[in-house]
């Protein structure tokens, strides 16, 4: 096969979405992005397990680009750790979220909590607690509205400096979610150690509730130590009513998954209210 002549060769073939991929996803298309406001929040509803009704959101970041369209997390994410944009690109998402709390407080909407995924590097930088305690300071948000959500992997990082960042945040009000609980190697090292608030019970345990009963007993024994060391739980990745009906009678508190809604742009949360009704 001729590789020399594949750019200018004017069909489409398939290595033309690599190609696209390769020139797009660039240390400076990236900040060039972000420079040009192409980020996008998309909010993902989390709902109570008993009743249905929404109580808050997950942000996921998009890229909307202007000759590639929307383009996922999973595909820019590593490389904005690996060169340092997720910093700001982590400050960019921090003050969406909060503008948007904001906004819900001032619609008599206070209730409704925004959950942010941050990278174990932005989380463990010493200016990260001073940036969230501006952005909530100047917007008027309280902040255990904003939940923090970080995976296992910051785990692997010292361990000393990880317990002390979430003991001041949680001084500072704000709530620290694990997320992909139980994927990693790490799950009891949080609960042992770290004073977390809640978890997030990995998709992949879900997603076999109805048809593995180990994992029915591996989520019944999350959700029951959870309830021990008083933390919530979320499933992530709900996708069924049987799956929900699983999570209830096991004890779960909220659920998140494609069964309630895909994440969705700003403009489209008012109709989940409308379907779901809202704490
Ligand atoms: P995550 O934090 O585990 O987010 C959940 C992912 O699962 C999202 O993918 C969501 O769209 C997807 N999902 C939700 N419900 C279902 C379901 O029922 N079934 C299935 N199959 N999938 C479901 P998304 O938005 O592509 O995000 C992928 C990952 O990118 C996230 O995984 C998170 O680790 C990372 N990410 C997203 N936004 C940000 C961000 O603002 N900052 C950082 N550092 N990472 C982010
Ligand atoms: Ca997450
Ligand atoms: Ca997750
Ligand atoms: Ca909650």
């Amino acid at each position: 096969r001729k590789t020399s002549n594949r750019k200018s060769s004017g069909v489409y073939n398939p290595d033309m979405h690599t190609y696209l991929k390769e020139t797009v996803l660039s240390e400076m298309n990236l900040r060039k992005g972000l420079d040009m406001n192409e980020f996008k929040l998309f909010y993902q509803p989390q709902v109570n397990c008993r009743t249905g009704e929404v109580i808050g959101f997950e942000a996921l970041i998009r890229w909307q680009h202007p000759e590639r369209g929307l383009i996922f997390p999973g595909e820019f994410i590593n490389l904005a750790e690996s060169t340092g944009l997720i910093m700001p690109i982590g400050e960019w998402v921090i003050q969406e979220a909060v503008q948007q709390l904001k906004k819900w407080a001032e619609r008599g909407m206070g209730k409704m909590t925004v959950s942010v995924n941050l990278s174990p590097r932005h989380f463990l930088h010493h200016n990260f607690p001073f940036y969230l305690d501006k952005c909530i300071r100047e917007a008027g948000v309280k902040p255990e509205k904003l939940i923090l959500e970080i995976t296992e992997n910051v785990a692997l990082e010292d361990q000393t400096a990880v317990t002390s960042r979430i003991s001041l945040l949680k001084e500072m009000g704000f709530s620290i979610s694990i997320d992909d609980f139980g994927k990693g190697y790490s799950a009891f090292i949080y609960l042992q150690h770290f004073p977390i608030q809640q978890i997030k019970i990995d998709r992949q345990f879900i997603s076999e509730l109805e048809t593995d009963s180990k994992s029915t007993g591996i989520v019944q024994t999350i959700i029951h130590l959870a309830e021990l060391l008083g933390l919530q739980t979320i499933g992530e990745g709900v996708e069924t009513k049987e799956q929900w009906d699983i999570l209830k009678s096991l004890g779960c508190s909220e659920l998140q998954g494609y069964y309630f809604s895909r994440p969705v742009p700003v403009q489209e949360i008012d109709g989940l209210f409308d379907k779901y009704g809202r704490a």
